[in-house]
């Protein structure tokens, strides 16, 4: 639902960065340029702003949040007990797309991790989210600006798109450098477990810090480890190579269907900025299904293949 009320501020000029922290201090949510996605930014010291991101997502409240800080020297504010090989990699890595989980402190309140001992934490790598934080002294809880369970917004306009009033202000960055959401590492258990992959790959992780990695087990503790995610109105069907997306293009339209072929495979990094936008295009088109070519299962095309997986495992 488009709300034109909703302001769309340039983020790199000061009278925006001055609103929405004004806006903050007020208990309100705005719309928050990073380099993965467009976030839904409550300030961390406001239970009451908190409260309205898992209203305004509709999220369940055993989804925590993750906290963005300014700086990896922020860490020690909000965590304790962190283990050298976690501060090697976010001082390496942050600002970035990189989520560590590791033991709270005092600091963080109950409502941003649903009452567990640990907290979620990344700095991240874009100019007005960095000068927001750097202006606050605090930190922004901001998870993807959509409703929960669909598509996550890759310029301001996406967050108008779907929340209209829900947000005070949108600050524009314009569009997200990444495009897909953050690699999240829990660095709480003996072997780090990735509960969802992003442009910080498995291999980058392990040439930085020579540790061992395991793949997430257990319960879902990450709507990245959900399996129906990220979905689109329209269907998505998956094919591995562009001759197959074809194929399977043709016997839609006989069918009497309308589709398109979503292909980037040659090139990861353009894929996963243009992912999201292309679903969210061929929703406003009212196509009925989208052919997806996966791309290579290597570095950042292994998040790219998690994301049209879950997108197409959604039932309609
Ligand atoms: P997002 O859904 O993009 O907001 O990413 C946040 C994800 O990180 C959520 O799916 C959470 O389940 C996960 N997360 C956040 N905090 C924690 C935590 N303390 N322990 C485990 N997972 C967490
Ligand atoms: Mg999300």
């Amino acid at each position: 639902m488009t709300n034109q009320s909703t302001q769309i501020l340039d983020g790199d000029a000061e009278s925006g960065i001055n609103l929405a922290i004004q806006n903050l201090r007020d208990n309100l949510l705005i719309g928050l340029p990073t380099e993965t996605v467009y976030g839904l930014a409550a300030l961390a010291s406001s239970r009451l702003a908190i409260a309205k991101i898992f209203k305004v997502k509709e999220r369940p409240t055993n989804h925590p949040l993750i906290l963005h800080l300014a700086s990896y020297a922020d860490l020690d504010k909000w965590t304790v007990n962190v283990p050298d090989y976690a501060r090697t990699l976010c001082n390496a890595i942050w600002p970035g797309p990189l989520t560590v989980i590791l033991q709270r402190s005092k600091n963080v309140c109950d409502e941003i991790t649903g009452f567990r001992e640990t907290v979620a934490v990344r700095v991240p790598n874009h100019r007005v989210a960095l000068k927001l934080l750097n202006s606050l002294n605090d930190g922004l809880v901001a998870p993807s600006a959509n409703r929960f369970g669909k598509v996550s917004p890759t310029t301001a306009q996406h967050v108008v798109d779907d929340l209209g009033s829900d947000v005070s202000l949108v600050l524009d960055g314009g569009v997200c450098s990444v495009g897909v959401e953050s690699t999240i590492l829990d660095c709480t258990l003996s072997t780090p477990q990735i509960l969802r992959y992003g442009a910080v790959t498995t291999e980058q992780i392990k040439s930085i810090c020579e540790i061992d990695i395991d793949l997430s087990t257990g319960e879902s503790r990450a709507s990245g480890m959900l399996e129906k995610h990220y979905a689109p109105k329209c269907r998505v069907e998956l094919a591995e190579t562009s001759d197959q997306a074809q194929t399977i293009l043709n016997s839609l339209i006989e069918n009497g269907l309308t589709a398109r072929v979503l292909d980037y495979s040659s090139d990861v990094i353009f894929y996963a900025q243009e992912l999201y936008a292309s679903l969210r295009r061929a929703d406003s088109l009212n196509i009925d299904v989208v052919v997806a070519v996966m791309p290579p299962n290597y570095g950042l095309g292994v998040a790219i293949r998690d994301r049209l997986t879950k997108a197409s495992t959604a039932t309609h």
